[in-house]
This record gives structure tokens, sequence and C-alpha cells, in this order.
């Protein structure tokens, strides 16, 4: 799947996240904002549409705050960064969520003055009951002005939790009060909350009473960063510990490769290496995370899932959201494609070869390469690359016309076409949606000397859309709601078309976390595959 392509046609994920802060003495000499910025660079395939940083100095002072339209790089230079001063802060890239696209009004982070203090929010995922939440605003008095689930969320952290005011005495035990403001079944870790922690702890957990998922939050409330990740996990979090730099020519003293300078948090960890940080771990499912300077962070609460259901981590990070070099539950996304790539070989090999013919397993670049080499190595034929991709179409500023239009994907992958002449192509994507893409592919390697092109998928076909954060195009237009495999195959145009299973991707995915989840729920979320929704749809 080209992941380049009109965005109306794909898949798209809806936002990334990061927050920083800085450890040691405050002001830090540390560059907070161009550390957030560059760490939204890392996150910029989540989305590319808007991008915004909020700061903080001290907690008596406004945020400094500058969201605009377009890439990051794009909306950030040095002048603006210079101007986000501040010890810590939050920044978002988005893609479009609830409630339109081209308003730069919907760019987060959002920034809301509560009575209990200001607090700035990022999230990436969208609520399922978004519509049911909003009513439940709106009867309380508050109103909303866009349709964006940013404000929701930021509306209904300002709402005091029920029953927070009949707290009579100040020793009155705080874990009874917290838990008669929430109806959430959870943990409460930190026994000894702190006023201010006492306080935003509430209200998340009002929040999340209200909402089963899907959002992973960064909140900035009182010279700290908070990180929440919904009871099911839907949409990664991870956290990092920034850590100095090496020096020109040398290697860290010891006694540096054990400092940590401050925390990151992040929606995938591939985003740490460019501000020299290290993956710490992921925020658990349902955790509630505080981030102060000179601490470690600080578990406190655990939200559960109700009835004892399963994990629904989005198994599309690991199929084509998230980034290659990206850990999520610990394992590198690289290695779940490769794994996918493998198991499809085993699942679905070709069948029937001419022996007088050869083959070879080629990738669409660049999302299908790990799982085209895990389907060579498992077959053990020859992996080739059988295109060059053009970087740079996709940022063209020219209108085609009609003409240059219909040549579709020969504008952003040339075929490469020694390669392939006269042998029968294997040719491996990730994922179909609509088969616009890939039926161009297969057309340009019969036109360049291809003798068949064989199409193998490393994932099953989507037949559902999602409500959890993902921008799947409605049931009619997804291509495997309109042909089986075999049909299929022959309206593209190929020899042959095999997905892989639902069973194959989930053992994929879920192999190389069980051998070091110790014990923990391992589930993932395949709605958009099944039907079957982590939760029942009741918007
Ligand atoms: S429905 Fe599909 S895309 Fe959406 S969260 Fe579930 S697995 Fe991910």
């Amino acid at each position: 799947m080209d992941p380049e392509a009109n965005r109306e046609t794909l898949l798209a994920e809806k936002c990334g996240i990061f927050a920083a802060i800085a450890n040691g003495d405050w002001p830090t000499s540390l560059d907070v904002a161009q550390i957030i910025c560059l760490g939204l660079v890392g996150l910029q395939h989540r989305g590319q549409e808007a991008a915004g940083i909020v700061t903080c100095k001290f907690g008596n002072i406004p945020f400094s705050a500058h969201r605009n339209m377009g890439l990051v790089s794009q909306i950030f230079n040095d002048q603006i960064i210079k101007a986000l001063t501040g010890n810590l802060g939050i920044g978002h890239t988005r893609y479009s969520t609830m409630g339109g696209s081209e308003n730069v009004q919907l760019a987060q982070p959002f920034v809301v003055h509560t009575s209990y203090g200001t607090i700035a929010v990022a999230h990436n995922g969208e609520l399922v009951n978004s519509q049911r939440l909003r009513q439940t605003i709106l009867e309380n008095g508050v109103g909303l002005s866009t349709g964006s689930d940013s404000e929701l969320i930021t509306q209904c952290l300002s709402l005091k939790p029920p029953k927070i005011n009949k707290r009579k005495d100040e020793n009155e035990n705080i874990e009874k009060n917290v838990e008669e403001a929430n109806e959430s079944n959870f943990t409460l870790i930190e026994k000894n909350l702190q006023r201010d922690e006492e306080e935003i702890l509430s209200r998340v957990l009002h929040f999340m009473s209200l909402t089963p998922l899907s959002y992973s939050l960064i909140l900035m409330y009182e010279e700290c960063i908070y990180a929440v990740r919904d009871p099911f996990g839907n949409r990664p979090l991870c956290i990092g510990t920034l850590v100095p730099p090496p020096h020109e020519g040398g290697p860290r003293s010891s006694q540096e490769k054990l400092a940590i300078e401050g925390w990151v948090v992040s929606s995938e960890s591939c985003s740490f290496p460019s501000v020299c940080a290290k993956i710490w771990r992921d925020v658990e499912p349902g955790e509630i995370v505080k981030l102060a300077r000179n601490k470690l962070p600080k578990t406190l609460a655990i939200v559960h899932r109700k009835e004892d259901k399963m994990p629904a981590t989005c198994i599309f990070e690991y199929v084509y959201f998230a980034r290659p070099d990206s850990l999520i539950e610990g394992q590198m996304v690289y290695t779940v494609r490769r794994k996918c790539g493998q198991q499809l070989a085993i699942e679905a090999p070709v069948q029937g070869k001419d022996p007088k013919i050869e083959y070879i397993v080629a990738p669409v670049p660049e999302s299908s390469i790990p799982a085209a080499l895990g389907f060579s190595q498992q077959s053990g034929i020859p992996y080739v690359e059988v295109f060059c991709k053009n970087r740079y179409v996709g940022r063209t500023f020219i209108q085609p016309s009609t003409r240059l239009r219909r040549l579709g994907v020969a504008k952003k992958f040339g075929p490469l076409s020694h390669n392939f002449q006269g042998k029968s192509v294997i040719l491996i994507d990730d994922s179909i949606v609509r088969g616009t893409t890939i039926g161009q592919l297969i057309r340009l390697l019969k036109d360049s000397g291809a003798v068949e092109v064989h199409i193998r998928i490393a994932s099953p076909p989507l037949h559902y859309p999602c409500y959890m954060g993902i921008n799947i195009p409605t049931k009619e237009e997804l291509i495997a709601n309109q042909y089986n495999a075999r049909q299929l195959a022959q309206y593209l145009g190929a020899a042959s078309l095999v997905h892989l299973s639902v069973e194959g991707l989930l053992k994929s995915v879920q192999s190389g976390i069980r051998d070091k989840s110790q014990n923990k729920a391992i589930g993932h979320c395949t709605a958009c595959l099944t039907g079957c929704y982590p939760v029942p749809l009741d918007f």
C-alpha cells in the first residue's frame, strides 16, 4: 500500500503525541521546545495536517503555545522555537480527527483554564462514544466550539468529578474519596497522593469512567506531565529517558551513561533517537503515570477493563501505521512485519510453479519490505526489488492534467525492469484497501516485462470501518467487500492473490510478546478484519 497516495483512498493514522520534561535545576539548559519539535518530526508519519507545541516555564506563568496547519518543519522555525521557552511541554501532530481537517482551531495541544488551574492536553485516538459524551458535556452547561474529540476530552477534564465536593475533612481517606468520584474500576497505586495529584487524578479517572476507548493522552498540569492510556491500550504510548548526547569523536563516560537529563513521552519510540532519548517502557493499558522533575515516573493508578475483557492494542499499528523502527509491547515493528511475511509464505505458497520460469519475491516499497524479506527467507525464493520509489512526488504543488493523472502510480514508482523481465513476480503488499494502487502496480510490472504477477498480502482482508482513530473508507468502498480473493485476482489482472489469515497475523504479532510478557494479558483489536469490536458500538 502506498502511504503517500491520496489520503481519501487509504488508511490513515490520526495523530502523534510527544512530551518532554527536564531534570536538574530550572530554568533548564535543555532546549525543551526543540526536543519536542524533533520528536514530532519523528512522528510525522502519524499526521501531516497540523502540529502544535505548548510549553511551561513554571506553574505560575502562562503557557507558551504555537500551532498551525502543515508539516512540523513548515510550522516551526528557530524564532518560534526560541519563543517557546519552558522546562516542560507537550506537542501534537495531527491528521484529521473528528470535526474537520482545515481548521487551525482544531490543532492541538488544547489549553483550558479551569477552576483547578491551567491544563494542556494532546491526544491520539478517537472516542467510540463521542456523540453521547458531547451530549453529557452540553447537559452540564459547557459549550463546545468544535467537533473535535480533543476539545471534548479537555472539557471532560474540566468538569468537577461527581461527589468530589463531599470532602468534609481534609484528612479523609483519599482513596475512598477518589473512588467515590468515579464509577470506573481501578487500582490506586500511589497511596500518598499530593493535593495536585489527587485533583488531576480524580478528573482523569472520571473521564476514563465516561469513555472506554480510544485514547492515549498527555496532559501538562502544575509543572508535571501525565501520560494516560485507555484500559484497552488501543493506541501506543511509551516513556523514554533523555540522556547526554555522545561527544564528538568520543564515547560517553560511564557517569554520563547513567545520567537522566529528563523524560519524554511519545506515541512511538522511533522519535527517541533523534532527541537522544532511550525507551524506558510502554505506558500500560489503563495506566496513569506522572512525570515530574528529578523523579522516576510514578504510576498513580491503573484503570481496569470491564468484564475482564482483553486488551485491544490496534493490530494495524504493527501492519502499517507504526514506523518499523518503533518498539511496541517490547518488540520491533520491523520484526513483526518480517514474521508476517514468513507466515504468509507458510500459508500461501505459489501453487503449481512452472519450472521453466524464474520466480522472485518483491515488495511494494517501502512499508512492505520487511514482509517481502520474510516471505523470501521462508520460501527460499530470491528477494529482488522491482520498483524505485520517488519519495518527493507526494509533495508536488502541480495539479496534474487529466492525461498525467491517468498515469497513476507511474508517477511514484519507476519499474526496475531489468530485475524482473521474463520472470514471475510474487509481489508482497502489507494491505489492500480499495485495490487502486495494487492494480496499477500489477499493470506496470506486466507492461515492463513480468511474465505474471502473484499478489500476497501480509494482512487479512479489510471488511469493516474503524471507530478508534483510523480513517478507513466505508464498507462499500473496501475492495474485500466487493470481491473474494479469486475474483479480486482476476479483476486486478494477477495470477493469484492470497491474504494472510487473521490467526496468522495474531500469531506473528503475539508470539514475540508472549516470550517476554510475564503473565501480562495480551490482546489486539482486529475489528476492521473481523467485525469484533472491543466494546459494543452504541454511540
Ligand atoms: S479497527 Fe482496525 S484500525 Fe481500528 S483500532 Fe481496530 S485494528 Fe486498529
